[in-house]
């Protein structure tokens, strides 16, 4: 079909990061796979033209994936972006997949549209990050090329953050907390935990036996730039910033802890805190930012810290008229902290002496995780693989493509 050849056009002069492979299609005028027709021949999806597009594109990709084996690159500053599997409620709408991720970094994204006349085409965009995962990627698997290379960092004296950035829904709770679906909750299989087990596996070496590291656990919530305690009851508390514009949160618990399982424990209780008692004043936990810390202190003194980050949810689509004054005012929060901490981000990048980090309560109390030589910083950006979903997986690519010090190779094939 010569419309779908021509909006792929484009595409086809970017070529994959460090290999010349493109992952483009080679011959398009090759016929749709005819078990895909068949299975859906009968069926009368709302998008079986796009579907089909997409597959046959599919069809035509050479796929890499990531696994368990390949090399984990150092990154001061490291983009990444996951995509969930479609859910039961979206397979049971008929919603299509339009996202693909062939390997090395990449996404595709297939954004389906119409031109004037109603013909359809797809716009392929395509995104490179450091690591892109795709949905049958495990969270053991994402945490090994996410969060673990930042457990060294905190024992090494410096600051590490981690942050799951994207829409409700998509994917970031699953990620930092583990698996909350039904009843019994697997917090042990998210990356919260897993960095809380390396952390005192390398304790336990004998080059870090001797520095007399205790460690320590923070767990808060911010909503509406107040901050609350998840170890305590939900505790309001107050930030406030000395004359060496040192940034404390006032009363903060920080509970010292012997092991792994400890820090489950303090996982599962703050993760039941946020979400209890959702009445109207703290509505939603996909509302707040979550913050887990894990903190190594000599002496008292902090050695490192490494900062676990659930963001609230970046929706942006929210229908001022139907919105009380309330979630007006949340989702105007939300936009500017997650604004704040891109360029909070960005100045951690590029080595500035001015981080802003005044311009959102998130950016405050994260101050000393953009500053100083050792400060690392991962970003996971999760996307919703439907194409009810695809509005807001492009806002979520384009926020974290900005991060990505990347830039794209155009140099044509
Ligand atoms: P968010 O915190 O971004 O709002 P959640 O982490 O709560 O989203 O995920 C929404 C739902 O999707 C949950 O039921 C979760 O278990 C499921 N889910 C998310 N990511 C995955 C994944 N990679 N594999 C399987 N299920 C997932
Ligand atoms: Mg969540």
């Amino acid at each position: 079909p010569a419309i779908f050849c021509e909006h792929l056009h484009h595409v086809r002069y970017f070529t994959l990061s460090g290999r010349r492979r493109s992952v483009l299609p080679q011959d398009m005028s090759k016929p749709v796979n005819k078990r895909l027709s068949n299975a859906f021949e009968d069926t009368n999806r709302p998008n079986k033209q796009f579907y089909q597009m997409i597959e046959e594109f599919r069809e035509t990709l050479e796929v890499l994936p990531l696994s368990l084996s390949d090399t984990v690159e150092a990154h001061r500053i490291c983009v990444c972006v996951r995509k969930r599997p479609l859910n039961n409620k979206e397979v049971t709408k008929n919603d299509i997949d339009v996202v693909s991720i062939p390997g090395n970094g990449t996404l595709l994204l297939h954004e389906p549209k119409q031109k004037v006349d109603l013909t359809k085409y797809l716009d392929n965009q395509v995104f490179h990050f450091d690591y892109s995962f795709d949905e049958s990627s495990t969270n053991d698997l994402v945490y090994r090329f996410t969060a673990k290379p930042l457990v060294q960092t905190i024992f090494d004296g410096g600051m590490a953050t981690c942050f799951a950035y994207g829409q409700t829904g998509s994917g970031k709770t699953h990620t930092m907390g583990g698996d909350f679906s039904g009843k019994s909750q697997n917090s042990a299989k998210g990356i919260y935990a897993m960095a809380a087990q390396d952390v005192f596996a390398l304790l336990k070496q004998r080059r870090y036996s001797s520095l007399d590291l205790c460690p320590y656990v923070t767990f808060f919530e911010i909503y509406n730039s107040k901050v609350f305690d998840l170890l305590n009851k939900k505790a309001k508390l107050r930030v406030l910033e000395d004359e060496k514009q040192q940034v404390q949160v006032v009363g903060l618990q920080e509970m010292y802890v012997s092991c792994a399982e400890d820090v489950i424990k303090m996982i599962e209780m703050g993760s039941a805190c946020r979400t209890s008692g959702q009445t109207s004043a703290n509505a939603n936990s996909s509302r707040s930012h979550a913050i887990l810390q894990v903190i190594l202190r000599r002496r008292n003194q902090v050695h490192g810290k490494f900062s676990l980050v659930d963001l609230a949810g970046n929706e942006r689509g929210i229908d001022v008229r139907s919105s009380d004054r309330q979630t007006l005012v949340e989702t105007a929060e939300i936009n500017r902290s997650l604004l704040a901490l891109k360029e909070c981000i960005r100045s951690l990048g590029m080595d500035s002496h001015h981080i802003p980090f005044r311009m959102s309560k998130l950016t405050q109390v994260l101050r000393d995780s953009f500053i100083g030589e050792n400060s690392r910083t991962c970003m996971i950006a999760m996307v919703s693989p439907g194409m009810s979903s695809c509005d807001s997986t492009v806002n979520t690519l384009r926020y974290a493509d900005r991060y990505s010090q990347k830039t794209l190779d155009a140099t044509p094939v």
